[in-house]
């Protein structure tokens, strides 16, 4: 039986996972659930999965939760410093980490120092401190096994290769929506456009990264770290109908890829039973239907946002810190309807130019160049006139 912890159980992802413990009552236990705001869907969750601990980040709905489940032995806590204990709990295995944005940093640390094992989504983490959370994940022995569908799909091209050395990794990209559109295009597109993936469906953030690439720029980083491979030996390849997953080429050529439906619940539940298989009903990945799948390079001029990840995690340092964060208040301010698409890359590329750099810094540092990175992405959607 694993003990698992789900920090973001009421997103996509968070749902998607709960399936996977509904599927296999006899594997995994949901010990631990953890949301932003969306009450009524936690104090759902937890009636049918009778959690030990839940914890309600918004401090304004603690009362109501506590209120609603006080017929139940559940402990109910609240606040983001609370996410940061919940997941030391000694009963805990695996910690899923499915919270969006830099929020997924600090529980995911504490998960590491407390020896856990971390089903990572929260690509977000990565992007930021890549390289202290796999020192940390080294020194304190834990697994971290890729949610991300691309990074699982190497990770499982990866059995039994452990010896052999990776040429280079085929990362693939579904194009987004706007995959076909001219730069004139992508100026006037809107965010209700944008949240129209043809592929997944994801929560709002990851979706519109996605039709930035900024999210496969995101993947780039994240597979940098998690496989151990410099950025240059990771190709971007533009494949439409989201079937290979991702491929890893070995030094005599071989690729070997992971293929299937675009369906999360595979890589959750395999970063789940790693490094067993177990059953999942639902489609089966029909080649004749399909006919043919096709593949197109990357296009950095239309989705600047590409290029602007493979340069920050070139310059290293504080770099991808300050992408990540100015992304997360571009990528907001878009969906509010604040700035137009081609302002996203803009102001991240503006952002990086004027936040200080740090060459080297700690887990530490990164909060304070977060909110430094956040306040002069503001600055400038504030500034900008759509
Ligand atoms: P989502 O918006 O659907 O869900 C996010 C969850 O995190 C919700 O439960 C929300 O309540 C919680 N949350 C958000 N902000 C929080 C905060 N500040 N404090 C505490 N809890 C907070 O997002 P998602 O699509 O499930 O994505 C989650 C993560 O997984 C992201 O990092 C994303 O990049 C990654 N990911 C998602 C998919 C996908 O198919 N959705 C695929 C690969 C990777
Ligand atoms: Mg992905």
């Amino acid at each position: 039986m694993r003990r698992i912890c789900i920090l973001g159980s009421t997103g996509s992802i968070g749902t998607q996972t709960l399936d996977i413990i509904r599927q296999h009552p006899d594997k995994f236990e949901a010990h631990t659930l953890t949301a932003g705001s969306n009450a009524e869907l936690l104090i759902r969750q937890a009636r049918e999965f009778n959690p030990d601990t839940i914890v309600i980040a918004n401090e304004d709905k603690y009362d109501l939760v506590r209120d609603a489940l006080s017929d139940l032995p559940i402990k109910v806590y609240s606040g983001a410093q609370a996410l940061c204990e919940v997941v030391e709990a000694a009963p805990i295995d695996t910690v899923l980490t499915a919270m969006v944005g830099f929020a997924g940093l600090p529980p995911t640390v504490h998960a590491l120092k407390a020896g856990k094992a971390v089903a990572l989504a929260n690509k977000e983490t990565l992007v930021v401190a890549g390289e202290a959370i796999m020192r940390l994940a080294i020194e304190n022995r834990c697994p971290i096994l890729p949610v991300d569908s691309e990074h699982s799909a190497i990770f499982q091209s990866l059995n039994g290769e452990q010896h052999n050395r990776i040429e280079k990794i085929l990362l693939t990209a579904s194009g987004g929506p706007f995959r076909n559109c001219t730069v004139q295009e992508l100026q006037g597109v809107t965010a209700e456009q944008a949240l129209r993936h043809p592929n997944w469906t994801m929560g709002a953030k990851i979706t519109i990264d996605s039709a930035t690439m900024m999210n496969k720029g995101f993947e780039l980083i994240e597979a940098k770290w998690l496989f151990g491979l410099p950025a240059q030996a990771i190709e971007v390849v533009i494949h439409p109908e989201s079937v290979i997953h991702s491929a890893v080429q070995f030094e005599d050529g071989a690729v070997i890829a992971q293929l299937g439906t675009p369906d999360m619940h595979l890589p959750i539940q395999y970063a789940l039973s790693y490094p067993a298989r177990l059953p999942l009903p639902g489609a089966r990945l029909d080649l004749f239907s399909l006919g043919a799948l096709h593949f197109e390079q990357p296009d950095t001029s239309r989705f600047p946002c590409l290029r602007l990840a493979y340069e920050a995690i070139a310059r290293g340092g504080s770099a991808p810190c300050v992408l990540n964060a100015a992304n997360e208040i571009a990528n907001f301010r878009f969906r509010e309807g604040g700035i137009g698409f081609m302002d996203i890359p803009r102001i991240i590329e503006e952002t990086l130019a004027r936040v200080p750099f740090v060459p080297a810094p700690t887990l530490d540092d990164y909060p304070a160049i977060n909110r430094e990175a956040r306040l002069v992405a503001a600055r400038l959607t504030g500034s900008l006139k759509k």
